[in-house]
C-alpha cells in the first residue's frame, strides 16, 4: 500500500508503461510539491537552475556506476520515445547511407527496419526468425558479418514475443547497436562491446517521455550538415541533454529509480530477482502441456514472458480472472495472442508468485 492511500496496488504486469518501485512512487508522492527546498515544484522551475543541473549530472552519474558505462560513452537523455531511435541513429552514424546490417526478431526490428527504408539506407538482414513466428533469437554466422557495414543492429528483448538474446553478438570493429528498451538494467552489461545502446524509460527505469542513449564518443562526429539540430547527438552531448527543455518530470523520476537500484545491490540484483521471478513462470509453463511457452526456451526472455492456453476462450477467461484478483496487463499482444506477463525490473518477487500460484490453480479448474 502507497503511503497515505487506502488501496493495495495491483500486480502490474503490462508491457509499458510499467510498474515502477513503490518506495519511488513514495518519493515522488512526497518530494512533488518542493524541489531542494525551493518552494516550488521540480515541474514549475527553471531546468537552468543550478538544482536541476545538479540532478541531472547526479542521475547520469548514477546510471555510469550502474552500469559501469566507460569513460569514452556519453550519456544522453532524449525525447521522441526509442521510435525516434530506429530513425535517428542511421541519420547520425551511417552517413554513407549504409550498409547497415541487422538480425531480425520481431516487432521491433521490423519498425527499426521500417525507417531504414524510409530513408533509403541500404540494408542487409543477416538472420531472421520469421519463419517460425519470431521464437527465437535466430543464429547467424560472423562470417557473415560485412567489414563496410556502418553498424549492426539487434534488439536485446523483443518485448512482443518474449525473445532476448542470451549474449551479444561480437562484430568485432562494426559499431554493435542495441534497443534494449525492455532489457535495458535488467542483468549486467558489457557497454564496451556496443557503439550505441538506446531505451525508451517506461518499461525497466522509469515514466514514459524519456529516452537513454549511450553513445561511443567516436560516433557523434559522424554526423553530416544536413541533419537537423535536435537530430544530433552531438547537440545533446554538447549541452549535457540540455539544449532545449528537457522532459523534466521522467528524469526526475529515472533518478529516483536509480537510487532504488543502487540501494538493490545494482543489476547483479536485478538480474538475479528476475530469474527468480521468471523461473516461477516458466516451472508452471513447462510442467505439462497446458500452458504452452511462445519461445524456444533457449531463447526465453526474462522480463517478457508469453504464452498461449489450451484455446482462445480459455485465454480470455483466464485474463479475466486474472484481473478479478488484481493482476493486471496479462493479455499478449495482438501479434502474438494469447497471454503475457512483463515482470520487470520493480516488479516484486511476491507477484510473480502469485501469478504462478494463481496459473495453476486455473488449470486445476479449467484442465
Ligand atoms: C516499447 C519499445 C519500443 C518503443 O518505445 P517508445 O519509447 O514507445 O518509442 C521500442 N523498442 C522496444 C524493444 C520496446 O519494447
Amino acid at each position: 500500500m502507497c503511503v497515505g492511500t487506502d488501496f493495495e496496488r495491483a500486480d502490474n504486469f503490462f508491457a509499458g508503461p510499467a510498474v515502477l518501485p513503490e518506495p519511488v512512487l513514495n518519493r515522488v508522492q512526497q518530494e512533488i510539491l518542493n524541489f531542494k527546498g525551493m518552494d516550488l515544484s521540480v515541474i514549475e522551475i527553471s531546468h537552468r537552475s543550478k538544482q536541476w543541473e545538479e540532478t541531472v549530472d547526479q542521475c547520469i552519474a548514477k546510471i555510469r556506476k550502474i552500469l559501469s558505462v566507460p569513460d569514452n560513452y556519453e550519456i544522453l537523455f532524449l525525447q521522441g520515445g526509442a521510435s525516434t531511435q530506429f530513425g535517428m541513429i542511421p541519420m547520425n552514424i551511417a552517413p554513407g547511407g549504409g550498409p547497415v546490417q541487422l538480425v531480425h526478431t520481431g516487432v521491433w526490428s521490423k519498425k527499426k527496419l521500417a525507417e531504414l527504408k524510409i530513408q533509403g539506407i541500404e540494408y542487409d538482414i543477416v538472420s531472421s526468425s520469421e519463419e517460425t513466428n519470431f521464437d527465437r533469437i535466430p543464429q547467424f554466422d560472423s562470417s557473415q558479418l560485412n567489414p563496410q557495414a556502418e553498424y549492426f543492429h539487434i534488439c536485446s528483448n523483443e518485448t512482443i514475443g518474449g525473445i532476448q538474446w542470451p549474449d551479444y553478438p561480437d562484430t568485432g570493429d562494426i559499431p554493435l547497436v542495441a534497443d534494449m528498451s525492455s532489457d535495458i538494467m535488467s542483468r549486467p552489461l558489457d557497454v564496451e562491446k556496443f557503439g550505441l545502446i538506446y531505451a525508451g524509460a517506461q518499461k525497466n527505469i522509469g515514466p514514459s517521455g524519456v529516452t537513454l542513449v549511450i553513445i561511443r564518443e567516436d560516433l557523434v562526429n559522424r554526423v553530416p550538415d544536413n541533419v537537423p539540430t535536435m537530430l544530433r547527438y552531438e547537440t545533446h552531448v554538447k549541452k549535457n541533454s540540455m539544449h532545449n527543455t528537457p522532459p523534466v518530470f521522467p528524469i526526475w523520476v529515472v533518478n529516483m529509480v536509480m537510487d532504488w537500484v543502487i540501494e538493490q545491490g545494482g543489476v547483479e540484483a536485478m538480474e538475479k530477482r528476475n530469474s527468480e521471478k521468471a523461473g516461477m513462470i516458466y516451472e508452471v509453463i513447462d510442467e505439462d502441456d497446458y500452458y504452452q511457452g511462445a519461445a524456444v526456451p533457449n531463447s526465453r526472455s526474462a522480463v517478457n514472458i508469453t504464452f498461449r492456453l489450451p484455446d482462445d476462450e480459455l485465454g480470455k477467461k483466464f485474463v479475466e480472472q486474472a484481473a478479478e484478483r488484481k493482476m493486471l496487463g496479462l493479455k499478449g499482444h495482438r501479434s502474438v495472442g494469447g497471454c503475457r506477463a512483463s515482470m520487470y525490473n520493480s516488479l516484486p518477487v511476491e507477484a510473480a508468485a502469485r501469478l504462478a500460484e494463481f496459473m495453476r490453480e486455473f488449470k486445476r479448474q479449467n484442465g
